[in-house]
């Protein structure tokens, strides 16, 4: 049996030994076209051209690109590299991508390897297979990918990777980047104003992210052994083992020496292509652990976490792992998630979101604090909508931290500094309350708030110490779209704020300080429901929260809706982050991978119920049938004493049997019916209202079997086998 099989592989399996040969600082962006390879490599006007585009969105003209098509060459040639790809993030939430080789043949036979500025800047892949939410059917029949110089080019194995947006020629994003870059750009330009109210030297605010990614870690022949793991990520069915997280002698504990290699060998990778991986250890659940890099521009960032987790799935491969990226691929045991640390950076410098040393200072960090707060308020369902998802379902929807509703957390310290403020004067300001202001409440944030922030690890949205951590983000999710969806918002929110202000200096002759405190008072006001310092995910305060009108979308049909609200079609338009049509592909395509997802996971369900568990349950039965049958042959009618358990046994099976057929059968018509609707809401409404409940039911029954059968004859490896490796 392929079980035992991939156990005895499990339990042969040496340790790659890795030696730590180079220092990590010398490895550190080995493989990656960044500013001190473009000194080297390009033409000094190509370079500045390049730099020019990375700081303010230039475009580059085709001469320039064919210089730095040239230099690019030139470097990635020399790096081993025989093919170039232009690399790209589809709403599959997977990337893409469409090796070409250097090498061409001229007319006359010579070869030689060619690389242009048009190669560079812009591709046609065969996108027909990648969803595009009827954008490309409607509109254009083609789409094509460009070049997005902000994340810098990278040579992975032989290939030269060019990070790039994938558009439709019509204009429209078929991707998660292109809004991505557009949200950034709003967000430089809305922060920058604002931050120019306290330092005027400021040309440029960037949004910063810093990822910390959650994944299990299971026997690469174990995990294939599996159907439902190797098709759809997680385990459908399966009996929790005796010895769950309940123990917590994983968490910080000491790394196995299989898994420290794989680590190891992990960040070294990682290290020559860039990703400034720093942290890593063991997560609550068993075999779950995380990584987490120092933070970048979020852009980067957001590649690097995609192209990390591509890594990863290879490098696992060669050290006998795969790696599970699914958000709860083990019912019982913790899920997985990506917590996205965020916070705005300016180009002098400045972290917009951290306390600072001077009252002024202070009074730039809670201006940025307070908006951030207000923009989340106004928008709390869209941000929501932007981590839906049918996998972060069993978590956002579920029993389990963080919960569907969004609230902020920004602990006790800051919650009086709030209360304080919201007392501030209307109009002018004494001069005495000016000063009172200054040393007792502004001046009064302490610089470092780090220790005294962090307290509450389940709230969805938390500050803590001088940057805002959304941790409903799923382990699998491409970090883009939730910091398409912030950093919108903020944008939106921080023009908002801009205009009010400058109305009250203009109109009603106020200082700027005090037009910035009137108008941080309305918000403070005006945004008070989503701050929550308690349990998130109480029953108390599910009705707490329904009093104060917050959203609670459980599942992914429900959450998405608001992406096409009218509200949320005028945010993103007067941001120009993404227009309506945009915006219902988006929506359209997300609500495809639902069903698509779910609809898979029902057909490995059937397949495991009627192909594995079924033949399995019959095969013990026959053999305590045989045994009943020969026990009675022996002892006539004084069987019945001996032969109880067996008989007992038997029925239970048997009352399992015939549950776990019907139900599968049900779904499975269920299915049927739901594949019929044309209409992608009905579809999905389906799908999460009619077939997934069957899920649990099946697994129910799926588990009491796994109990009840001798474990000889079961077929799939069971938890206790797949959650501990040695
Ligand atoms: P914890 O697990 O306690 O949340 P970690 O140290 O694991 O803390 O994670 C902190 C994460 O926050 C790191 O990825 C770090 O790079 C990131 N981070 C720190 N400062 C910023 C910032 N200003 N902007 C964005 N991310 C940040
Ligand atoms: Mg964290």
């Amino acid at each position: 049996m392929k079980r035992f099989e991939a156990l005895s592989q499990s339990d042969n399996r040496a340790v790659i030994n890795m030696e730590e040969s180079e220092k990590r600082s010398h490895l550190f962006a080995k493989n990656v076209f960044n500013d001190e390879k473009m000194l080297q490599f390009l033409t000094t006007e190509a370079y500045k051209k390049v730099q020019a585009a990375i700081f303010s969105g230039n475009k580059i003209d085709r001469k320039i690109a064919d210089q730095v098509a040239e230099g690019m060459k030139a470097w990635a040639l020399a790096m081993g590299a025989t093919h170039y790809t232009h690399w790209f993030q589809p709403l599959t939430g997977a990337t893409a991508e469409k090796h070409d080789a250097f090498f061409d043949l001229m007319e006359d036979g010579r070869a030689l390897e060619k690389f242009g500025g048009r190669q560079l800047v812009q591709q046609e892949p065969d996108a027909s297979s990648f969803p595009s939410g009827g954008i490309r059917n409607t509109f254009e029949a083609r789409g094509y990918t460009a070049w997005d110089p902000t994340s810098p080019a990278f040579v992975y194995k032989t290939t030269l990777c060019i990070p790039t947006i994938f558009v439709s020629y019509t204009g429209e994003a078929l991707d998660n980047k292109a809004p991505l870059l557009r949200a950034l750009h709003a967000v430089d330009q809305a922060a920058t104003d604002v931050a120019q109210y306290f330092d005027k030297t400021v040309r440029k605010v960037h949004a910063t992210l810093g990822w910390e990614q959650e994944y299990f870690l299971i026997d690469k022949a174990l995990a294939e052994s599996r159907p439902d793991i190797l098709m759809t990520g997680r385990t459908l069915v399966g009996n929790a083992a005796a010895k769950g997280q309940q123990l917590d002698d994983h968490y910080f504990g000491v790394i196995p020496s299989r898994v420290l290699s794989f680590m190891s060998a992990l960040e070294k990778q990682c290290m020559v292509l860039g990703i400034p991986v720093k942290t890593r250890h063991n997560e609550v659940a068993p075999n779950q652990f995380e990584l987490a890099p120092v933070f970048e521009e979020a852009n980067l960032s957001v590649d690097h976490n995609l192209l990390l987790m591509d890594v990863m799935d290879e490098i696992a491969d060669k050290h006998g792992f795969k790696v599970l990226f699914h958000e709860k691929p083990f019912a019982g045991i913790n899920g997985s998630g990506k917590h996205n640390n965020w916070s705005l950076a300016t180009d002098t410098g400045v972290n917009l979101l951290s306390p600072g040393s001077t009252p002024m200072k202070n009074l730039q960090f809670l201006t940025f604090f307070i908006n951030t707060i207000k923009g989340v308020d106004t928008y709390e369902e869209l941000l929501r909508s932007s981590i839906a998802s049918a996998s972060n379902d069993h978590r956002l929807g579920a029993n389990e931290a963080p919960p569907a509703i969004l609230s902020i957390f920004v602990g006790k310290q800051l919650s009086d500094v709030l209360d304080e403020l919201e007392g501030v004067s209307k109009g002018k300001l004494s001069p005495e309350e000016k000063t009172e202001l200054k040393l007792n409440v502004v001046g009064k944030i302490p610089e470092i708030l780090l220790d005294n922030t962090d307290r509450n690890r389940t709230s969805p949205f938390a500050f803590t110490g001088n940057k805002f951590e959304m941790r409903g983000v799923g382990s699998k999710m491409n970090c883009a779209k939730p910091m398409t969806v912030l950093n919108t918002i903020v944008a939106k929110q921080l023009t908002d704020f801009k205009k009010e202000v400058d109305a009250l200096i203009d109109k009603k002759s106020l200082k700027k300080d005090e037009a910035v405190f009137n108008v941080l008072r309305e918000y403070i006001k005006t945004s008070k429901r989503i701050r929550f310092d308690g349990d998130g995910y109480s029953k108390d305060w599910e009705n707490e929260a329904k009093k104060r009108k917050l959203s609670n979308n459980k599942n992914t049909p429900d959450a998405l809706k608001v992406l096409t609200s009218k509200d949320s079609l005028a945010l993103f338009a007067t941001t120009n982050v993404m227009n309506g049509k945009e915006l219902v592909a988006h929506q359209e395509v997300e609500l495809d991978n639902y069903v698509f997802h779910i609809q898979i996971e029902g057909r490995i369900l059937k397949e495991l119920v009627y192909n594995y568990i079924i033949p399995a349950a019959i095969k013990y039965q026959n053999l305590l049938l045989e045994n009943v049958a020969g026990l009675k042959e022996v002892y006539g009618a004084a069987h019945k004493k001996i032969t109880e358990p067996q008989l007992n046994i038997l029925e239970k099976i048997g009352e399992h049997l015939v549950a776990i057929k019907k139900l599968a059968d049900r779904m499975n018509e269920a299915r049927e019916k739901a594949d019929r609707l044309v209409d992608i809401d009905k579809k999905a409404k389906e799908y999460c209202d009619t077939i997934q409940p069957y899920f649990e039911d099946i697994r129910g029954n799926a588990d009491v079997l796994e109990q009840l059968v001798s474990d000889e004859l079961w077929p799939l490896a069971k938890y206790r086998e797949l959650l501990f490796v040695k």
